[in-house]
């Protein structure tokens, strides 16, 4: 059987499609070939990933807008306490 037996050497198989992987996924680290990687805008530069994980949003904007909410919401606070005080 020689499905069974262990790949000793060589690219590990694409996660997708089976073919010799070229490369990891940048999120998930599953192996990927060319035509499987799909590029999402990274940080700094694009980022080869898996299907699976281009259909996800991406965690470093969520990180970015989690970012901004939290001074926001406690600027509003602020704002809030600050108008209360000034009405008693
Ligand atoms: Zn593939
Ligand atoms: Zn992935």
């Amino acid at each position: 059987m020689p499905g069974l037996q262990p790949v000793s050497g060589g690219p590990p198989p694409c996660s997708v499609c089976g073919r010799p992987a070229q490369g990891q996924c940048a999120r998930c680290h599953a192996w990927l070939c060319a035509d499987c990687a799909r590029l999402v805008p990274g940080l700094s530069r694009p980022l080869a990933v898996c299907p699976a994980c281009a259909a996800q949003p991406v965690p470093a904007g969520r990180r970015l807008l989690r970012w901004l909410l939290g001074p926001a919401a406690m600027l509003l606070l602020v704002v809030l306490l600050l108008v209360l005080l000034l009405r008693a």
